[in-house]
């Protein structure tokens, strides 16, 4: 009988179950949205029920799909996005809240009065957790729950509420309320967790009033979590099988790229960009703004990686399709930007929501620069694309720098990562290879991966290796000298947006 390993994804905006086999290849999947709550402006709510019901759904549908047998799945995998924050009842299991959603905003005023409150608080949370204090991660917004909901502060001293981001949501209901534990990747985001002890940090807590006995376990991401309950309606084909993996969805990229050294480096090209450099065995705590977590561990070591993000990627080319309607799709941007020989010094900063690391400049805008009588809509499509290309290597070249490692070939997904033009240049501006994957579902195949080597459904890290198959291999191929004057040109772009909306005191 052949067996398979099955993965599950719940992502921001929809739920995936994906099954592979040992080829590493997808056998069948399923993929369901579910509502975005928008309260107030600036907040954003998931219902945990939606996200436990869609989980549930895709998982029938794909095993279905694969016509799955009882003692067909070998193991699970969980990935999902992150710092996501869940408090539910422990003895009923319902949730108390809704999920506050990484990408609400109204915990920033509160990081903000603790940043004030305490000279040291971003030191020791940069030296603890590998962060930098934001409203994103997860402390603030439990704090956020515990004071708003009446009574609830109490019930939680008493240990009748818990916490979970939403792999541990996903894992406590699918173990029948029986394990209450998340991985170090997702504890690592919380800001609540010491990334070098590997545990819940006693300090952090007491600052966030926060009682410990809300907190899940932290496990390796490799590890018994917990078996699937038999009491689940449409699942009684899994019912009984191992939960080996969980990692939250960036680290499950970086592990499915098979980035399993250090210096390995992968990128993902999505709305945003999200850049991920296995630093080895030791974290590195950045000066300068990208961020560390602990990402898998297995046989009991633990893998680290540093992180940056550029917030407009693929958006860019959203807005010249949806607001300058300069293209009709996305991949007219590439048509165009291959009709001119060069840029013709037209720059594009797509600082729209300010500039993440190295420069962390919240105020600064998006602009064209270096227009001419002469440039032309080809000019800009090209200067857009170049744009997110930009960033990339300022990231790259950032973590190249903090880590002290020489990297040769960035691996690379995610939806505009089939833009050929920009993987050529992003190539030419790094001057390294740029090494698109095949798989399109690098994160949830990353998740699988890594349950599957803790069950032994594959062998070792070589047999992954050979799973991971080159769509397209970019070798640079830009004169030096060339090089150097369009980043010198860019850092001068990127100089002239820089504080722009500030306010005059
Ligand atoms: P997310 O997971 O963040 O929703 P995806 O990985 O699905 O994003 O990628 C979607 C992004 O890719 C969009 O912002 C879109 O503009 C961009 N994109 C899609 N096709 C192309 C293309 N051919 N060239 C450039 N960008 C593209």
């Amino acid at each position: 009988m052949e067996k398979y390993m099955l993965s599950i994804d719940q992502g921001t905006t929809s739920s995936r179950a994906m099954i592979f086999g040992k080829d590493g290849a997808c056998v069948a999947s399923a993929q369901e949205p579910f509502e975005q709550h928008f309260p107030k402006p600036g907040w954003v709510e998931h219902d945990p029920e939606d996200l436990w019901r869609t989980v549930c759904d895709c998982i029938r549908q794909a095993l279905a799909k694969a016509n799955i047998r009882p003692g067909q799945i070998a193991g699970i995998g969980i990935t999902n996005q992150r710092e996501t924050t869940i408090l539910w009842e422990k003895n009923t299991g319902r949730p108390v809240y809704n999920a506050i959603v990484w990408q609400c905003r109204r915990t920033a005023p509160l990081v903000e009065k603790l940043k004030a409150s305490d000279p040291e608080f971003v030191e020791k949370v940069r030296e603890k957790t590998g962060l930098v204090p934001d409203a994103y991660f997860s402390a603030t917004k439990i704090q956020w729950i515990l004071e708003e909901v009446p009574g609830l502060k109490a019930r939680a001293g008493q240990g009748e509420i818990l916490f979970g981001t939403v792999d541990s949501w996903i894992l406590y209901r699918l173990t029948g309320g029986t394990s209450h534990a998340t991985d170090y990747s997702n504890a690592s985001r919380t800001m609540l967790f010491n990334i070098s002890t590997l545990s819940w940090d006693e300090e952090l807590c007491r600052f966030f009033h926060i009682p410990m006995c809300m907190l899940p376990q932290a496990l390796p991401g490799a590890s018994e979590f917990g078996y699937v309950s038999t009491d689940i309606p449409g699942l009684e084909a899994i019912a009984g099988v191992g939960i080996y993996s969980i990692l939250g969805d960036q680290p499950a990229a970086l592990f499915g790229q098979t980035c399993f050294d250090r210096g390995d480096i992968k990128n993902t090209y999505g709305t945003g960009c999200f850049t991920l450099m296995n630093v080895g065995e030791t974290p590195i705590i950045s000066r300068r703004g990208l961020v560390t977590s602990a990402a898998w561990s297995i046989e009991g070591k633990t893998t680290y990686a540093l992180e940056g993000s550029v917030f407009n990627g693929g958006s860019t080319i959203q807005w010249l399709r949806d607001e300058l309607k300069l293209i009709d799709h996305a991949s007219d941007c590439d048509v165009l930007a291959e009709t001119v020989p060069d840029n013709a010094g037209v720059y594009l900063v797509p600082a729209f929501s300010g500039l993440g690391a190295p420069y962390w400049d919240m105020y600064a805008r998006g602009a064209i620069l270096g227009l001419t009588r002469g440039s032309t809509k080809a000019h800009i499509a090209r200067a857009a694309l170049e744009g997110i290309a930009y960033q990339v290597y300022d990231l790259v070249s950032l973590m190249e720098e903090e880590s002290d490692c020489q990297i040769t070939t960035l691996k690379v997904d995610g939806g505009a990562s089939v833009s050929r033009f920009m993987m050529q240049f992003q190539a030419d501006i790094l001057n390294c290879k740029v090494d698109r994957a095949k798989e399109r579902e690098t994160t949830s195949q990353g998740v699988a991966y890594l349950g599957g080597l803790f069950c032994g459904y594959w062998k070792d890290m070589d047999e992954l290796r050979n799973l991971r198959h080159c769509d397209t291999l970019f070798a640079a191929n830009m004169q030096e000298e060339t090089r150097q004057k369009l980043l010198a040109n860019w850092k001068k772009a990127v100089s002239r947006v820089a504080s722009w909306e500030e306010k005059e005191e």
